[in-house]
């Protein structure tokens, strides 16, 4: 029988690559560590299985730049030649601009919304195809991209409306671009965050992703969005409260979560149980 197949994106560091060292343990199956930078990515697997006595036989290193859809599309292709099928798919990769960037906020908004959202959605695209019956996604997400920080009602309703796409979704994040670069964001409504939003469509694309699994009940596919937690690492300056371990805790509970669950499908989940996010 062929075995499990996992992907992590941006698993060279941070909770990536502390998400791919605990699915060593929980996961009966093969981990694919996927960084943009081969080298890294080496380095990372090198260093797991230095550390992990499950690696070496666990967990393999394959490129992938999320903003590539180069890259996405000979991943996928591997994957598919390879194995035939995936059982989890981790999207942790994403970028922040740090406060103190002088990089412009329109152009903040836009390279920030091509990593986080589109970079995402792409993989998605390419690898869905290739997800087996009982396949779990999981879309780390972030607290800082809840949807009442939008201050525009009709925004906040594009967004959570049972005929929202996710071209429709696409499409605001588009408008949310312009405006940045007009900087007529705010008067719109929209959150100053280049990082929010980009986490707001990103839970948002995870309900309608879920929505579209469930045309196919049988098929028992389950996807999340979730908060790791503010978690120590490059991304928060390493100013985090909790360890890299912490922050893989929901992530792995939710890309492990039993054939049949009832719930969480299609949520927002924080170490380990389900927000708000609506509100
Ligand atoms: P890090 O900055 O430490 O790691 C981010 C990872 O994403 C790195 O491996 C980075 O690769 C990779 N990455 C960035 N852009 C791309 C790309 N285009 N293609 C492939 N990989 C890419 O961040 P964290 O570990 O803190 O964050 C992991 C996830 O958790 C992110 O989605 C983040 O938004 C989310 N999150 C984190 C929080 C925190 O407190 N840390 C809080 C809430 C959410 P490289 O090394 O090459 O840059």
């Amino acid at each position: 029988m062929s075995p499990k197949i996992a992907v992590v994106t941006g698993g060279n560091k941070g909770i990536g690559y502390a998400i791919v060292d605990k699915l060593c343990s929980v996961f009966d199956g093969l981990i694919y560590l996927t960084a943009r930078n081969e080298q890294l990515g080496l380095q990372a697997v090198q260093q797991l299985e230095s550390s992990n006595p499950n690696a070496s036989k666990k967990v393999n290193f394959h490129q992938l730049d999320i903003t590539s859809v180069e890259s996405i599309h000979h991943l996928a292709e591997f994957i598919k030649r390879n194995h035939g099928g995936l059982d989890i798919l981790i999207n942790n990769a994403a970028i922040a601009f740090k406060t103190n960037d002088i990089t412009p906020f329109g152009d903040q908004a836009e390279i920030t919304a091509q990593t986080n959202f589109f970079g995402t959605v792409n993989v998605c695209n390419a690898l869905f195809p290739l997800l087996r019956d009982h396949a779990r996604v999981v879309n780390i997400s972030s607290r800082a991209g809840m949807l009442d920080s939008i201050k525009n009602p009709e925004i906040r309703h594009n967004f959570i409306s049972p005929t929202a796409t996710i071209e429709s979704l696409s499409d605001i994040l588009n408008d949310f671009i312009k405006k940045a670069k007009q900087d007529s964001h705010q008067d719109d409504g929209y959150p100053n965050s280049a990082y929010g939003m980009s986490k707001i469509a990103l839970t948002a694309v995870t309900i309608i992703q879920q929505r579209i699994f469930d045309e196919k009940p049988n098929r028992d596919i389950v996807v999340n969005a979730c908060c790791p937690g503010y978690i120590n690492t490059d991304m928060t300056s390493n100013k985090g409260t909790g360890t890299p371990e912490q922050g893989a805790d929901t992530p792995v509970y939710l890309a492990t979560l039993e054939p049949h669950v009832k719930s969480p499908r299609g949520e927002f989940v924080a170490e380990r149980k389900i927000l708000k996010w609506k509100i």
